[in-house]
Order: C-alpha cells, then sequence, then structure tokens
C-alpha cells in the first residue's frame, strides 16, 4: 500500500491537510490539493536559496558558477571533472548495438533530428544515434559530456547533459534543455537546426540503479535538475519487478517550467499507490493550489518517508543553492560531500542521500 507506514503523515504540519497517502487520486492532478493548501503557507517561510531555474541575476553563488567554461546548472563546478567519470566500459558490456561504450571512445558526432519547443526556456531535442537500431548504451542513472568550439574561443565548451529518452529506445536519444543567459552551450543548442552536428562522449555513470534497490526514494528536483531524476523513475516504473516507491519535490520558478509534467501526471495516474508528484513554485500564478515559495523543510518533512522509514534513498538534483540548502553542496562531480542543510537535520544520514 502507498504508505501509511512509510509515508509521512501530513496531519504532522497541518491540520487543514489530510492524509494524503491514504487514498488514490481521483484525476490525473492527484489528490494532493488539500495538502498542498496547506503547504503553500509552510512553504513561504523556507530556506532563500536562489530560483531553480533562475538567471544569472538572480544567483547568490556566482562564483559557483563562475565565468569559466566549467561551469554546471546541477550543482556541479566543472564538466571537466565529468569526463574523468567515464569508466573504462560501460558495466562490462561493449555490445556494438550500443552508441557509447565509454573507455577510449572518445567523442561521437551526432545529428540533430527534431527541436520542440517545451516553454519560453527550454526546448527537448532529439539526436540519432550512430546506428537506427542501435541503443544509447547509457545505464541508469547516468550523463553524457557535450563539446562544442565557439568560433574564434582557444577551448571548446563541454557541458554535461542527461538524456530522457528510454535506454531501450533504437536510433535516438532525447534531452530537454533550458537555455541560460550568455551561457554558451545551452545558446548553442538551442539555436541548432536539425540536420546540425553536436559531439557526446560517455557515459558518465551516476547513481547505478537495480531493481527494488531501496523501498523508496524521495526525487527532490529543481529545473532541469529533474532528467536524472526523470531516469531512475522511468526506469523502476517500466519493470514490473520493481515495486519500489517514489516521492517527488520539484521546485520550479512558474508553471511554464514543469518539465516531463504530462509524464509525470501519467505516472501518479497509473501508480497510485506508488508515485506522488508535489510541484512548489517560486512565483506561482494566481489560481495555483500547490506549493508556494521554496522548497522547505516543513515540506520534506510531511511529504518524504522520514529517515527511520526503512531503506530509503533520497536524490537531490539542481542548482548550487538548491544543494546547499537541502543538502549540502558536492564536493566534486565524483565526491558527494558532507551532509549538511535540511536534509541533515531531519535525521537523515549521508548515505541515504545522493546528491546528482
Ligand atoms: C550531470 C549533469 C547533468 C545535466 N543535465 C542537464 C539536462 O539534462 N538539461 C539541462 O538543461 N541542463 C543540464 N545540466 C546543466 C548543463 O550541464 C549546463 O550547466 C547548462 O546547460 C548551462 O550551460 P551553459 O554553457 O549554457 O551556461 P553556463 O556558462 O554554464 O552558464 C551561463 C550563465 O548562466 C548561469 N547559470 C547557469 N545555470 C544556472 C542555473 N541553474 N540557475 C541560475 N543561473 C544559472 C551561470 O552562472 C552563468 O552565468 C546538467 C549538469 C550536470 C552536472
Amino acid at each position: 500500500m502507498f504508505a501509511s507506514k512509510v509515508f509521512r503523515p501530513a496531519q504532522q504540519l497541518s491540520s487543514h491537510v489530510r492524509r494524503y497517502a491514504n487514498g488514490a487520486p481521483s484525476s490525473g492532478g492527484g489528490n494532493s490539493t488539500l495538502l498542498y493548501g496547506g503547504l503553500g503557507a509552510v512553504g513561504l517561510g523556507g530556506a532563500g536559496y536562489y530560483a531553480f531555474s533562475g538567471t544569472k541575476a538572480s544567483n547568490p553563488h556566482p562564483a559557483e558558477h563562475g565565468a569559466t567554461n566549467e561551469s554546471s546548472a546541477h550543482g556541479q563546478p566543472a564538466s571537466k571533472n565529468e569526463e574523468q567519470n567515464i569508466p573504462a566500459k560501460t558495466g562490462g558490456d561493449v555490445s556494438p548495438l550500443k552508441c557509447f561504450k565509454g573507455g577510449d571512445q572518445g567523442f561521437i558526432s551526432l545529428v540533430l533530428d527534431k527541436v520542440e519547443t517545451v516553454s519560453s526556456t527550454t526546448k527537448r531535442f532529439r539526436f540519432k544515434l550512430d546506428a537506427e537500431d542501435a541503443v544509447s548504451g547509457l545505464p541508469v542513472a547516468s550523463a553524457l559530456i557535450t563539446k562544442y568550439k565557439p568560433e574564434g574561443a582557444e577551448k571548446p565548451v563541454i557541458r554535461p547533459y542527461t538524456p530522457i529518452s528510454d535506454e531501450d529506445a533504437k536510433g535516438y536519444l532525447d534531452f530537454v534543455i533550458k537555455k541560460y543567459p550568455n551561457g554558451p552551450m545551452s545558446e548553442h543548442l538551442h539555436e541548432m537546426k536539425p540536420g546540425e552536428k553536436l559531439d557526446f562522449k560517455g557515459p558518465i555513470p551516476k547513481y547505478p540503479w537495480t531493481a527494488n534497490k531501496h523501498d523508496h526514494i524521495a526525487l527532490i528536483a529543481g529545473g532541469t535538475g529533474i532528467t536524472p531524476m526523470w531516469q531512475v523513475a522511468r526506469a523502476i516504473f517500466k519493470n514490473p519487478e520493481d515495486k519500489t516507491k517514489v516521492t517527488l519535490i520539484f521546485g520550479n520558478q512558474k508553471e511554464e517550467d514543469i518539465l516531463l509534467r504530462k509524464e509525470w501526471e501519467d505516472l501518479e495516474k497509473r501508480y497510485p499507490q506508488r508515485f506522488r508528484a508535489f510541484y512548489v513554485l517560486e512565483h506561482p500564478p494566481e489560481n495555483w493550489q500547490s506549493g508556494k515559495g521554496y522548497i522547505t523543510k516543513d515540506l520534506l518533512k510531511t511529504v518524504l518517508p522520514g529517515p527511520k522509514d526503512g531503506n530509503v534513498k533520497v536524490f537531490v538534483c539542481g542548482p548550487p543553492g538548491m544543494y546547499k540548502a537541502i543538502a549540502g553542496a558536492k564536493k566534486s562531480p565524483s565526491e558527494q560531500g558532507d551532509l549538511t542543510g535540511q536534509l541533515a537535520e531531519l535525521g537523515y544520514d549521508k548515505e541515504q542521500v545522493y546528491k546528482f
């Protein structure tokens, strides 16, 4: 059952909020409205990390993004360092039908097939794999690095991205990518036209998922930090053997920024006993019934499985300010750093949290 044991009762927070975990949502919007009604208020008092999908102007951690070509929207200082994380082999299997093999394979040029506008700042990109019957070869969860040399630049720009397409999809790879003002790679991608090529290399393994590795996982994402969360959730729900429960908390600036919303709502409809999503907006529209402001400790305490509720794992992915407030900064792309912030205050230990 979805959770009476594993999910935390919402009444702990507010008497206006009913025990959401006991019932299935009646529609795609889920049964979270009452909960959100209560949470909207508490959400406003939260930590003041900058907007999940914010712009340069709102970033109080400029050094973490830096003026170099090595910054990252996902709280990690250097995509170049990500390159050092590519293993010699992809899970021991170097099947020729896998496009990305790791090791000394180097960069592969992939042709952009289609571009779709998702919001005013985000596009969905489909690249063709090097063979029509090839799969990406990416394990869940993992990313790829991209490389592009702007005209006249001394060095290429290198940035990691997390594909959102199914690992079994043949012949293509999908990404959702947000454009940042003066962001060399995201601007380049947003200007690309079908038929043009981009260099990719990988995979960069992140958290290796296997079915039922944990009883319940919490996904705390900000902006495009949702992409690795989607990889994990998709892998779980496409595998009938995997019974893991999943709670998503997804923070954004505006409603239009909620990436893959239809996909999340579909999961909520299909697996009401195992999947719940909570959206928090910094700038909500007038009639917004869900979370408002930032992701707060009260919200985490209310909707997440507690640290003592069995085999629980919490995943965090978003901009640097969000890591800092919720779980503490990563030390480097391959080093998790200490667990601090709201999750530490709530009693989770370092081993229970993974920062993408
Ligand atoms: C493992 C990993 C996977 C990633 N997957 C994705 C993905 O699937 N989709 C995606 O869109 N991005 C993803 N990113 C982020 C991506 O790698 C780039 O950092 C991002 O596209 C910005 O690159 P850029 O060259 O355009 O801009 P940058 O030069 O990196 O940044 C341009 C300017 O924008 C500011 N800026 C950048 N990011 C933010 C932010 N989040 N909030 C506020 N200001 C910001 C910087 O401070 C800088 O001044 C991922 C990052 C990592 C580490």
